[in-house]
């Protein structure tokens, strides 16, 4: 056979976004808008990637004329919340206070963020509290998004996946990307980067279905890249050790929770939590947000399954149900309920905890200006957290702020980054070079039961010095041995190098947060340390990672 020959192509914007879900895509409309010359990289077709592919259905926000116009009763809810806690005031008044603008612009653009010409409050509260999600209908919105994003001039380029950035004396100037249809290296030069590149999936097994790695909660083309390109930049990284998971119907995973209108019951059918006693379209049933382990718990001691239980919705209350979960893109899922003619007011729908999918509550810590740490480097959305509005508000402050940057910088020379770049197509002819050898799909399925097994659900000092030595020497491994027979198996091979760097920085974190916290369940420091609610921050420098415990200053 002979030697497949890799193509090179050089991209120059003053902004480059990387990744183009719904923070890219604001931050390059934005950029666009003041002036900036902006190119969006993503790996799959900004018009239907990313978690908010398909819709999503709740926005955060805080509207003065219902909330009122003191905005830090909200900011308390959102402390108490499922979100709450990692961030300091200012960081989220911040959100809150550019939210209604958001909402407005969106509503102006095409996707309705009011139902019947008001805004609807639903899901996330709990009763008597202050609600701060309202509905919208965004199930185009990535089509939406993405041609207002050309429309104020932004370039996107489609099936390039980011594996690396650019750095110059400790300033970022640009990425690396590998073609995902063709044999071509794409080499961005750049004043500023914003990474947008969403959620870290696919670290952990898939929940529902462990051993098919697709049926995910959220998008399974997010994994982290931004996050391990970062750390690997000199960036910070902050609580990349807390994991998360959250719930949905069993063997079919999907996110929109807070959509269903049902109650949570046991097989007795008695509501398993304290909140609701009836369906409500409003609330649907909080009790998760609240009680994450309670499908565990209630498994483990003889009482369940629970169940979605909508009986006793009226038909208007299903129809709103069924409008909902549509825009959030649940529409696979209702499909197959109407297959098998299940109607949830009759078969309610088994919920289960995706307890084994875990991922990161952290990512690239990045302040309310957008920037990371690294001069030139900017972040929004789930690279940290937020959601659709975190991503939406802080992506459009980023890409304000990246284009300001962009101003009074000069273009990178292609001198500054030849070695790089030689280095990155040396390793990519080896990868799709290489005779004979694992693919991806075993590296990947190897690092998600290593992760599983040695910092999942439960974690103590000597498990996690086990897993790393064993995830070191399967990134040794991968990158000595892994083959990639076309672009799309290179562009996996990619992304399970950056899954295995970000494994590791969780094994690091997990071992130095000697506590229990959340989902971080140290066996052998089995309670919450006061002195320890603080941020962890991990960066690398001279290649050895560097771990600081931080105050998060509310
Ligand atoms: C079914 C469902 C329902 C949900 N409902 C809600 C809801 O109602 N409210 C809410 O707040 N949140 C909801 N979420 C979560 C929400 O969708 C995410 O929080 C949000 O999309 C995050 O935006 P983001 O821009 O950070 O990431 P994403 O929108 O996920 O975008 C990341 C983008 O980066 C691209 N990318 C990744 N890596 C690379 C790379 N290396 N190179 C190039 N491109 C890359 C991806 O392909 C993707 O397009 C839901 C999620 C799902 C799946």
């Amino acid at each position: 056979m002979s030697k497949v020959l890799i193509k090179e192509r050089i991209v120059e914007s003053d902004v480059l976004v990387i990744g183009g879900g719904i923070a890219g895509l604001m931050a390059a409309q934005r950029a666009a808008e003041l002036g900036a010359d902006v190119v969006v990289a993503e790996k799959s077709n900004t018009r239907f990637s990313g978690s908010g592919a398909t819709g999503n259905d709740h926005f955060l926000c805080y509207i003065p004329e219902i909330h009122g116009s003191d905005v830090e009763p909200i900011i308390n809810e959102f402390q108490l919340g499922q979100q709450g806690g990692l961030r300091h005031r200012s960081f989220i008044r911040t959100w809150l206070l550019q939210s209604e603008e958001i909402v407005k612009l969106w509503d102006r653009w095409g996707i309705p963020m009011k139902f019947d010409g008001k805004y609807e409050f639903g899901g996330h509260a709990f009763p008597g509290n202050p609600m701060y999600h309202i509905h919208y209908a965004g199930k185009n919105q990535k089509q939406i998004l993405t041609e207002q994003a050309v429309k104020s001039g932004a370039t996107i380029i489609n099936r390039v996946s980011c594996y690396d950035l650019i750095t110059d004396k400790g300033n970022v100037i640009g990425a690396l990307g590998v073609n995902t249809r063709e044999d071509e290296i794409v080499i961005f030069k750049a004043k500023t980067v914003i990474l947008g590149t969403g959620s870290a999936i696919r670290i952990y097994p898939a929940s529902n279905t462990p051993a098919w790695m697709f049926n995910t909660r959220l998008s399974p083309s997010c994994v982290g890249d931004g996050r391990a390109m970062a750390y690997r930049a000199g960036a910070e990284i902050v609580n990349i050790e807390i994991p998360v998971f959250r719930c949905g119907p069993a063997y079919f995973s999907r996110a929109g929770k807070a959509t269903w209108a049902g109650v949570l019951r046991g097989p007795d059918g008695k509501a398993v939590g304290p909140f609701v006693s009836e369906p409500s379209n409003k609330y649907g049933d909080p009790v998760v947000d609240a009680y994450q382990d309670i499908f565990m718990d209630f498994k483990k001691s003889g009482r369940g399954p629970v169940y979605m239980d909508c009986n006793g919705l009226s038909d208007d209350g299903m129809k709103t149900m069924h409008y909902w979960l549509e825009n959030e893109g649940n529409v696979g899922f209702l499909d197959h309920l109407a297959d098998e003619g299940i109607d949830p007011r009759e078969n309610p729908v088994e919920f289960r905890s995706y307890h084994r999918e875990l991922f990161p509550r952290g990512g690239v810590f990045y302040d309310e200006t957008g920037a990371s740490s690294l001069h030139g480097l900017f972040a929004a959305g789930d690279e940290l957290f937020g959601g659709i509005s975190g991503a939406a508000i802080f992506g459009w402050i980023a890409g304000e702020n990246a284009a300001k940057m962009s101003r009074n910088e000069g273009m990178p020379s292609f001198e500054k980054v030849s070695d790089t770049v030689t280095e990155f197509k040396t390793q990519i002819e080896g990868l799709r070079n290489r005779k004979g050898g694992p693919d991806w799909k075993e590296a990947n399925i190897l690092l998600q039961q290593i992760m599983y097994d040695f910092t999942g659900q439960v974690r103590s000092e000597s498990l996690l010095r086990a897993g790393l030595l064993a995830i070191r020497r399967l990134k040794q491994k991968a990158h000595s041995g892994l083959c990639a027979s076309n672009p799309h198996e290179l562009s996996r091979c990619m992304e399970v190098f950056n899954m295995l760097d970000v494994g590791e920085l969780i094994f690091l974190g997990a071992d130095e947060r000697k506590e229990t916290r959340g989902k971080h369940i140290r066996t052998d420091y089995p309670f919450t340390n006061p002195l320890m609610s603080k941020l962890l921050v991990i960066r690398q420098e001279d290649r050895k990672p560097v771990l600081e415990w931080r105050s998060i200053d509310h």
